[in-house]
Parts: structure tokens; C-alpha cells; sequence
């Protein structure tokens, strides 16, 4: 199949390449003249396990091309898929000037039937408002779908490869055999594609955010009455996760959630359920009690220095909101180091593929270590605010000696305790 992908962010580029992996013939298109120019050239924009190797061999049997040209490219397209950003806007609901944009753009160049996928995460409304921006255009016959994209960054080619369902809003019958082609390569172990209508499709994607999103903050709220209670969350965890109608997932505590997804979504939803006068009130306790979170790790390092934080050094490792990924949007970490930084502490910054992002963002603000142990030098305190394996098993004994000070404050849980504190460390977990 002749599929365009439109966007080549996280989403975008993932999407595209699985696709070509398939045997289809792809171009990524974007607004973005530097990021195409880069891909044309070989340089993947972000940190995606995996992705790098699938781009170029498919780059190299001529299945996978980038380009500018987006009229030419929808033009040719049998499939068009939309995964252009939906950042929050001013009041929490989901921009949509990109994807507005990008259905003006089909609707231009709809020179034939064709199917369009909608992967961005959007609001309930707005496959029908693609459907009214093309439709303002032309004559033919074409279907909108809504798809949602489930894949996590970190590990999105084996979750686009391997996916759990495929969600398939549709608003014509037409669009069904090209879509139950395009995903058969995928589901070849199991027929777990969905179909409904693009209101249910649109929705099924917050639900599914927010329900991951609760249990988060559940998880971190059980942790906060660990530590008045003196419990330990992570035997808790255990306890709960084992238990075959709750599951193990997504029930490790930790500094808040954050990244490029939970947050915006969650404004949105709210929003969407605010606009329609259907309150959710789960959903705003979750984000409240998220918001509340992200300050936890300067709380407690705020306390160990006894409420003198100014004057401070702190080293910081992690900074991406997650392990397995550069990207630093929502992140906790960067939210501790801006607060650090307010309140006077100086700052020093390690994360294995985060930097350049960092460097975007905090410019000469902080210093940027050469490895986790450089972070450290003269450090008064050392907090842990990504899950990095690297982070996991480190050398206890060097950080003792190149800290000056002896506060570990782990967001993420990493380490034993009681090894700690043995270690001399004056050590803060969550929740325990
Ligand atoms: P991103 O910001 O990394 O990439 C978006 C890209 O779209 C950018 O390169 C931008 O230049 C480009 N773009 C904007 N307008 C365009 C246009 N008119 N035509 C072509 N390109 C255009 O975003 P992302 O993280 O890939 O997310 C994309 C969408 O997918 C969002 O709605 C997001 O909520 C959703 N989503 C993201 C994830 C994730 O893990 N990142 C997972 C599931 C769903």
C-alpha cells in the first residue's frame, strides 16, 4: 500500500517504519524543513530502542523516504496517517491546529479515494471535524478513522509490532478491508482488532490514559500513607499486584507522572468532560494528587537540608520522564531541577540519552556531567529521578566518596534501605 504518514515525532516515525517494515511503500512527512533534511541524512531525532536500525533498512530497500512535499505525498497516498503533536492549549484542552492543518492538507490533495487514520490523540468531535475540513474540499469518496496509538515510548517498535488490540473507529463502511489489511501483519497470532465508531475510539484512548494515570496516583498516595504509617509500599505493591483482578502494572510509585502523553491527556479529558457538563471527578483527584506528587522529591530534600536549600549542590540523575526514552516533556526531573534552581541550589545533571534535550532547556543553568559519578563531585545530595538500569546497580562506595554530603533522596525506589543508611547514607525512598 501507498501510505503517508504525517508528522515524524515519536508516533509519526515509529508508525512509519513498522509500516514499511510490512512490505508497504512510506513517506514521513513534516512541517519541520530540519527534522526531514536530518532524516534524509540518516540522523534519527530521537532515542527510540530499536527504531534506528528499522529506519535504515527500510531507507535502504527504498520502501521508507522523508519528505517536505506534503501535497505531493497525500496526493499519491492510498492510506494518509495523522500524527502531528496535540499539545495542551492555554485553557488544558487539546490544540488542534495540527491536525486542522494536516486534514486541510488531505483535503487539497484528495485526488482519489483514499483512508485516513487519525493517530494523534484527539478529543471526542474531532474525526468529524477531519471529516468536515475535507469534505469543504472535495467530491470523492474517503473514510476517517479514528486509530488511536497505544505504543509506549521506550519500547514502541515491539508495541507497534506486537500490539495488545488495535482500536478502529470508523465513519464508512469503505475504509474497513484497507484498514483489516494494513494491521494484518501484526495480528497474525490473534484477530484483537476492535471495531467501533469514532466517538468510542476517540474516548477509549483517554480512558485508557486516565485509567493508567489513576493507578499511578493511587499507587503514590497508598506510598505517601506508607511513610506516615511506617509501611513499606514496595512489599504493599507486591502484596496488591499479586492479586489476578488488579495485576502488577503500572503500580509502582514514584515521583508523579509526567512525559509527553498522561499529563496533556488528562487536562483534556477533564476539559472534555467540563465542556459537555459531565464532571470527572476521579480524573481531577488523580491529576491533583499528580500535581501534588511532582513536588514530593524537593520536599524531602528540602527537609534533609533542614529547609536550606539555597546555597546547596545537587546532583541529579535522570532527567527523560521515563527510562528508555530522551524525552524530557512533563518531565518530574525537570520540574525538580527548576524548582532546585528557584530556590537558589546549584545543580548538576546525568542522563544517559537526555542531555541534548537538557541543554535545549536549561542552557548554562546547570552543569552537565560527563557520566553519573562526574554528576557527584562535591555533591551535598544526590537524587534519583529516572529509572535508568544504569542507575540500578551502581558503585555505592564511589558516590560516598564523591559526594561531600550524604543525602540520597529515590524517587524511583532503586535501592534497598536498609543497605543504604548502612552504607551511611541519610536515604529517602517513596513510601517507605
Ligand atoms: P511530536 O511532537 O514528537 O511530533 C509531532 C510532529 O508533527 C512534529 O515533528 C511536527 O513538526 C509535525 N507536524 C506538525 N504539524 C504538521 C503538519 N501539518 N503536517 C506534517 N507534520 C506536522 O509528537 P508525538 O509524541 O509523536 O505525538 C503525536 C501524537 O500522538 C499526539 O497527539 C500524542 O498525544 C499522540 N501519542 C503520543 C504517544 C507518545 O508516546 N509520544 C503515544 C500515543 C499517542
Amino acid at each position: 500500500m501507498r501510505i503517508t504518514v504525517m508528522g515524524t515525532g515519536y508516533v509519526g516515525l515509529v508508525v512509519g517504519a513498522c509500516l514499511a517494515e510490512t512490505g508497504n511503500d512510506v513517506v514521513c512527512v513534516d512541517t519541520d524543513e530540519g527534522k526531514i533534511a536530518g532524516l534524509q541524512n540518516g540522523k534519527i531525532p530521537i532515542f527510540e530502542p530499536g527504531l534506528e536500525p528499522m529506519v535504515q533498512r527500510n531507507e535502504d530497500f527504498g520502501r521508507l523516504r522523508f519528505s517536505t512535499d506534503l501535497d505531493a505525498m497525500v496526493a499519491a497516498a492510498e492510506v494518509v496517517v495523522i500524527a502531528v503533536g496535540t499539545p495542551s492549549g492555554e485553557d488544558g484542552s487539546a490544540d488542534l491546529q495540527y491536525v486542522l492543518s494536516a486534514a486541510e492538507t488531505i483535503g487539497r490533495n484528495m485526488t482519489s479515494e483514499k483512508v485516513v487514520l487519525i493517530k494523534s490523540t484527539v478529543p471526542v468531535g474531532t474525526a468529524a471535524k477531519v471529516r468536515e475540513t475535507i469534505e469543504r474540499q472535495t467530491d470523492q469518496l474517503f473514510t476517517v478513522c479514528s486509530n488511536p496509538e497505544f505504543l509506549k515510548e521506550g519500547a514502541a517498535v515491539g508495541d507497534f509490532m506486537k500490539p495488545d488490540r488495535v482500536i478502529v473507529g470508523l465513519d464508512s463502511p469503505l475504509g474497513r478491508p484497507v484498514v483489516e489489511r494494513l494491521y494484518a501483519p501484526f495480528l497474525r497470532t490473534s484477530n484483537r482488532m476492535i471495531f467501533m465508531d469514532n466517538v468510542s475510539a476517540e474516548l477509549t484512548k483517554y480512558a485508557a490514559n486516565a485509567m493508567l494515570a489513576t493507578r499511578i496516583s493511587f499507587m503514590n498516595e497508598i506510598a505517601n500513607l506508607c511513610e506516615t504509617l511506617g509501611a513499606d509500599v514496595d512489599q504493599v505493591r507486591r502484596g496488591l499486584g499479586s492479586d489476578s483482578r488488579i495485576g502488577s502494572a503500572f503500580l509502582f510509585p514514584g515521583p508523579g507522572y509526567g512525559g509527553s502523553c498522561f499529563p496533556k491527556d488528562m487536562r483534556a479529558l477533564i476539559r472534555t468532560g467540563d465542556e459537555h457538563g459531565s464532571k470527572l471527578n476521579l480524573v481531577k483527584a488523580v491529576d491533583k494528587v499528580n500535581t501534588r506528587q511532582r513536588r514530593r522529591m524537593y520536599k524531602k530534600l528540602k527537609k534533609a537540608f533542614d529547609g536550606q536549600v539555597e546555597g546547596k549542590q545537587v546532583a541529579v540523575w535522570g532527567l527523560a520522564f521515563k527510562a528508555e526514552t530522551d524525552d524530557i516533556r512533563e518531565s518530574a526531573a525537570i520540574d525538580l531541577v527548576d524548582t532546585l534552581l528557584e530556590k537558589g541550589a546549584s545543580v548538576a545533571v546525568f542522563d544517559p540519552q537526555a542531555m541534548e534535550p537538557a541543554r535545549n532547556r536549561f542552557g548554562d543553568r546547570v552543569r552537565y556531567a560527563t557520566d553519573p559519578y562526574d554528576a557527584l563531585t562535591g555533591a551535598d545530595a544526590l537524587a534519583v529521578a529516572t529509572e535508568w538500569l544504569l542507575f540500578r546497580n551502581p558503585d555505592f562506595d564511589r558516590i560516598r566518596a564523591s559526594m561531600s554530603g550524604d543525602v540520597l533522596v529515590d524517587g524511583r525506589n532503586l535501592y534497598d534501605p536498609d543497605q543504604m543508611r548502612g552504607l551511611g547514607f541519610r536515604y529517602q525512598g517513596i513510601g517507605r
